[in-house]
């Protein structure tokens, strides 16, 4: 079944107001593709002039807080990201996975804490290159989605995104026949976990898409869109991406 394709950007942390101004291609370009959602996920403290200065276009956080509220210093939670008008909520990305030691349980208590909320999760998979080497890819794949993902996972509240941590930043990627056995993979595994709805999960590639690779790998059997790092960062390059995901 071919989904509604979704291009997101993971500003990381970058950006500060003045990067807000590579909204107006992003956002001219998304209203060229109406047939493709697309989304920005900026620091936190970009998420409020963001929303004001693309209002059609959806924002997303790159994080947030598994409780509603209390003593959690330095901490947001879902509802203060949807207060701020925001939609989406990258979780379980590997770089929080390692700098901030979160686990698949974490990502699992923020999925539902996004949910309640009424955020999508973009909930974030993905092995190492050792993992890979030892050809143990698929096994923690289906281990993290097991761990992470609730079974109130709809596919309206929930995104997921195969991020090989190898190829993050790395400029490499996957062969087109790895991607497409793990995104086959994951699929197989979403229909196990939450049935028919899980057909309708999709399900983003991401690592070192660019304006040079996106079009080969969005035309992926079961690669619903991208989860976009560095070539987020520039209207300029990311333009191409949606621009590819448009012409499929
Ligand atoms: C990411 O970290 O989500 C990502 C995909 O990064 P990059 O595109 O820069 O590899």
């Amino acid at each position: 079944m071919a989904l509604r394709k979704l291009v997101a950007g993971n500003w990381k942390m970058n950006g500060t107001r003045a990067k807000l101004a590579e909204l107006d291609g992003i956002v001219s370009a998304a209203d060229a593709a109406p047939g493709v959602d697309v989304a920005i996920c900026p620091p936190f403290t970009l998420i409020d002039a963001a929303v004001a200065a693309a209002p059609s276009l959806p924002i997303g956080a790159q994080d947030c807080h598994h409780a509603v509220q209390g003593a959690h210093t330095g901490c947001v939670s879902a509802e203060m990201i949807v207060d701020l008008g925001a939609r989406y909520v990258i979780l379980g990305h590997s770089e929080r996975r390692t700098d901030q030691h979160e686990t698949d349980r974490d990502a699992r208590g923020k999925a539902l804490a996004a949910f309640a909320a009424g955020l999508t999760a973009i909930i974030c998979v993905g092995e190492t290159g050792a993992q890979r080497d030892a050809g143990r890819a698929g096994i923690v794949v289906a281990g993290q989605l097991e761990g992470s993902i609730p079974a109130t996972g709809t596919a309206a509240n929930l995104v997921i995104a195969y991020e090989p941590v190898w190829a993050i930043g790395s400029g490499r990627t996957p062969s087109l026949a790895e991607v497409k056995e793990m995104h086959g993979l994951i699929r197989a595994k979403l229909e196990a976990i939450l049935g028919i709805e899980g057909a309708g999960v999709r399900i983003l590639y991401g690592g070192s898409v660019n304006p040079g690779n996106a079009a080969e790998l969005l035309a992926v059997p079961d690669v619903d869109g991208a989860l976009v790092g560095g070539a987020s960062l520039t209207a300029a390059q990311f333009v191409p991406i949606i621009e590819a995901a448009a012409a499929l």
